[in-house]
């Protein structure tokens, strides 16, 4: 048998097949980046228009490669929410569409948990008190996962999220969007010391959560005054210098908020999801840190950082073993575009 796994929350499509043990039999992920870049964002009703175009014969073409029949199909999980409504949509509607003639049973998938899920391999690699930090577009947030799969809210950003800050930077700095990958491209060639993007610590209401707006502020306006001052050209050396300044900031204030839970919470495993935790800066300061406090650090790998529907195959996969899913005729499922992970 097989789990077929669908993603369309935001601006990739991507298909996962996967057998009963969990190993991976296909995984595509087609991103959308440039029908959006001239944008500068996603734009929704862009996003779902395309995923409505790709999505069928990414799924044929899964099937196809891998010489499956849909009645090998155990099941299909597809990403529910939290994300935009119509791209969100097209992946439910579609899921329903394949999977009401032959009656399979729909896994509904929580986007955020499949983020954290795609640092591990086994439930059972998680060993004692656990930490997760999603850090993407749309979140930075810190959970207590210690009770897999029910996530309980530690600390989150007050603002924009990290992902946000790092493509908010990269198009004021007219690098191509998204700006993360952007940025840490131009960061890594800066041989200058960095700008002081803060006149200090960056304070919230609750110390433990994390806040970007500032900073993305105080970037806007030095950098503003940069270009105006060099005749409305921001040389390359000057490129490498602001993304590595952006970059440094937005890594110092997360690693502050970190160690702060860490030293709170004692926690024996720590988790790293989310399109940001591809950057390789943050993933050394994490193995840094998690070394010199005695962690088991777990961090998705590269490919699965960012949306993917292998983890959403995955969750499906632990979500059958439980018996959790809606059975046909899916009565009462749709999308949820606002979804609390600790609900
Ligand atoms: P969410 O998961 O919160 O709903 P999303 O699905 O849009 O939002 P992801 O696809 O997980 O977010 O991640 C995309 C984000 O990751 C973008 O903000 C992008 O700039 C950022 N990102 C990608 N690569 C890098 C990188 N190398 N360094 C920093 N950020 C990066
Ligand atoms: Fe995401």
């Amino acid at each position: 048998m097989k789990l077929l796994g669908i993603e369309t929350s935001c601006d990739d499509t991507s298909v996962a097949l996967v057998d009963e043990t969990g190993a991976t039999l296909f995984l595509e992920t087609l991103g959308q980046e440039t029908l959006h870049e001239r944008y500068g964002g996603v734009v929704p009703e862009v996003a779902s228009r395309a995923h409505a175009q790709i999505l069928p014969s990414l799924v044929q073409k899964a099937f196809q490669e891998t010489n499956t029949d849909i009645s090998e199909l155990l099941a299909i999980a597809v990403t529910r929410g939290p994300g935009l409504s119509g791209s969100l949509l097209v992946g439910v509607s579609f899921a329903k569409g394949l999977a009401f003639p032959h009656e399979i049973p729909i896994v509904p998938v929580h986007h955020v948990i499949a983020h954290l899920r795609g640092a591990f391999d086994q439930i059972s690699d998680l060993h004692g008190k656990t930490l997760g930090l999603v850090v993407s577009g749309g979140h930075t947030h810190l959970y207590d996962v210690t009770r897999w799969p029910k996530l309980k809210l530690i600390s989150r950003t007050v603002d924009d999220a990290a992902g946000e800050t790092f493509d908010k930077g990269g198009k004021l700095m007219g690098l191509p969007f998204p700006g993360g990958p952007a940025i840490e491209r131009m960061a890594s060639v800066n041989t200058r010391s960095i700008l002081p993007l803060t006149k200090g610590p960056i304070r919230t209401e609750d110390p433990l959560n994390f806040s970007f707006s500032g900073m993305k502020t105080a970037f806007s306006l030095k950098l503003r005054q940069t270009i105006h001052a060099n005749a409305g050209v921001l040389s390359c050396e000057d490129q490498s210098l602001w993304a590595d300044s952006l970059q440094t900031a937005i890594l110092d204030h997360l690693f502050s908020r970190i160690t702060k839970v860490i030293e709170a919470e004692s926690p024996d495993t720590f988790l790293l999801g989310g399109g940001v935790a591809i950057n390789r800066a943050l993933r050394t300061r994490m193995e840094k840190l998690c070394h010199q406090k005695g962690i088991n650090l777990l961090m998705a790998p590269p490919k699965l950082c960012g949306d993917n529907a292998l983890s959403i195959a995955m969750i499906g996969l632990d979500s059958m073993k439980q018996g959790l899913f809606t059975p046909f005729p899916y009565r009462n499922f749709s999308v949820q575009a606002r979804w609390d992970p600790s609900e």
